[in-house]
């Protein structure tokens, strides 16, 4: 069911006018979009593997963690334009990489696992902040397919919520070890941050860490390459 019918079936079912001022509550999203909701809400390890709130010891102090609580994925984030509600998710918590501190790595056979596709997942965002649930969005990813794959797959996302849903407000986005400077150009065009994962500031303790990561050229060359960008492309508005 398309979101705009189901804002219109609200309406009817509680007598709203277009004035009238409506707290939606979780419980209430959860009932609209159930599958979506309660997928998103199983996303509470991508805030403790990707920390990227105001309090980040907070959010680290939970692994391994399940949430099941929309709340639970759902931080307080400094912005360039105050503090804001950020959801925390995941195109998918899959992994087929190994970073022995991540609760997604490959081979953990009892994590659950959660995917979404872009559609899906541009839909459950565009509801939760109509609502006013969340004021923004930080999208990264399991890698499943390759980097590329997934890296297509988080634009893919934050397209449909630009344009279709013609949200503009606050996108944070993760680059994926190895991206291509074409998909790094178009995660910087569509967001107000990116940012990289830098394990280890060498590969000898990257090997430590996340043993299939490329320090020069999967991590290092996307710092060199956004700088790249931001040099070939002076006046246009990128992520910071
Ligand atoms: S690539 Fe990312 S999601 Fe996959 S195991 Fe490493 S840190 Fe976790």
């Amino acid at each position: 069911m398309g979101d705009e019918k189901i804002l219109h079936i609200a309406q009817r079912l509680f007598a709203l006018t277009n004035r009238t001022s409506v707290q939606y509550t979780v419980h209430m999203l959860i009932q609209t979009l159930p599958d979506t909701m309660t997928r998103l809400a199983q996303m509470g390890d991508a805030a403790v593997f990707e920390p990227v709130g105001d309090n980040p010891q907070q959010e680290r102090r939970r692994v391994p963690y399940q949430s099941h609580s929309l709340e639970e994925c759902i931080t307080n984030v400094s912005t360039p334009t105050g503090k804001r509600k950020i959801l925390k998710t995941m195109v998918t918590t899959a992994c087929e990489r190994n970073c022995y501190y991540c609760p997604f790595r490959a081979g953990r056979s009892k994590t659950k696992r959660v995917t979404f596709g872009p559609d899906e997942l541009a839909s459950g965002f565009d509801t939760l902040q109509r609502a006013g649930q969340v004021e923004g969005m930080f999208l990264s990813s399991g890698i499943i397919k390759g980097s590329v794959t997934t890296q297509d797959k988080i634009i893919d996302t934050v397209e449909i919520i630009r344009d279709r849903y013609n949200y503009q407000g606050y996108i944070h986005l993760k680059i994926m070890p190895g991206a291509e400077y074409d998909q790094l150009y178009r995660a910087m065009q569509l967001a107000d941050r990116v940012s990289v994962n830098l394990e280890g500031p060498t590969q000898e303790r990257l090997d430590a860490l996340a043993p299939k990561k490329d320090f020069q050229r999967e991590l290092l060359h996307m710092l060199q390459l956004a700088e790249q960008i931001r040099r070939t492309h002076p006046y246009e508005k990128l992520a910071g």
